[in-house]
């Protein structure tokens, strides 16, 4: 929204996906065939001394500007992952554009999510990553999953590539959940789905 009251266009498509500006770095967050690999001209991140799980935010560390193209952005991967750096600001390159189209745009893509993805219910988003040549929704209610559930975590009725809390789920249900899928998917169409969502550490 900050994009279409400053009047830039470029963002539309990225408009809908919640979180901060350094995740979505992080990630290369993107959908309907944009990401953030398009609209970024550079990022400053700071550059811990040491890795983040040895303290090293609080040691003596570095500020470096990176362009985009320094970046390695992919499919929901960066080097700002890779590398383990903190972002700390992030600079855009859009165009100028038109208030009111930039609004109608976003509001299409809105509706369109609203549509097909189950933004009613709590979930992370979509679940796994898309493998080559598949769909992965498709995939997972063609394997019977639609509906599934592991405690209070299902597989949602409206879009099957999301993992849905349907009723008071924890970390450890949405784990056997996609641990499920994986294992049907790859004993009944031989793809390995890759979770696009990160475990912080093992669920038992
Ligand atoms: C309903 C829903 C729909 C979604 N749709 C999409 C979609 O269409 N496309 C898509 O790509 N994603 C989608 N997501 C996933 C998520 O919104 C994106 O990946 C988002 O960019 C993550 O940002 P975040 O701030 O929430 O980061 P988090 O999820 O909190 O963190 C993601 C990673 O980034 C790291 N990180 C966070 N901030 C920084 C920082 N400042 N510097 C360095 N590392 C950092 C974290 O340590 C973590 O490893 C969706 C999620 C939901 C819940």
């Amino acid at each position: 929204m900050a994009a279409a009251a400053a009047e830039l266009t470029g963002m539309e498509p990225l408009s809908g996906i919640p979180g901060s500006v350094g995740g979505a770095c992080y990630m290369n967050a993107g959908t309907y065939g944009s990401s953030m690999a398009d609209v970024l001209k550079s990022v400053r991140v700071y550059k811990p001394s040491r890795p983040v799980e040895d303290g090293g935010i609080c040691g003596s560390g570095a500020i470096i500007d990176f362009d985009v193209d320094e970046l390695n952005l992919g499919y929901r991967k960066s080097r700002i992952a890779d590398d383990g750096f903190i972002v700390l600001s992030a600079t855009f390159r859009l165009a100028p554009g038109n208030a009111a189209m930039i609004r109608a745009d976003m509001d299409g893509y809105r509706e369109r999510r609203e549509e097909k993805q189950p933004l009613e219910m709590p979930s992370a988003g979509s679940t796994f990553k898309r493998p080559e040549g598949h769909f992965v929704g498709k995939l997972i209610m063609d394997a019977g999953l639609r509906g599934y559930a592991c405690g209070g975590a299902q597989v949602s009725e409206k879009h099957c590539g999301f993992v849905v809390n349907a009723d008071h789920a924890t970390a450890a249900d949405d784990d056997e959940l996609i641990r499920h899928i994986q294992a049907e998917v790859k004993q009944q169409f031989d793809v390995d789905l890759e979770p696009e969502v990160h475990r912080v550490r093992e669920f038992m």
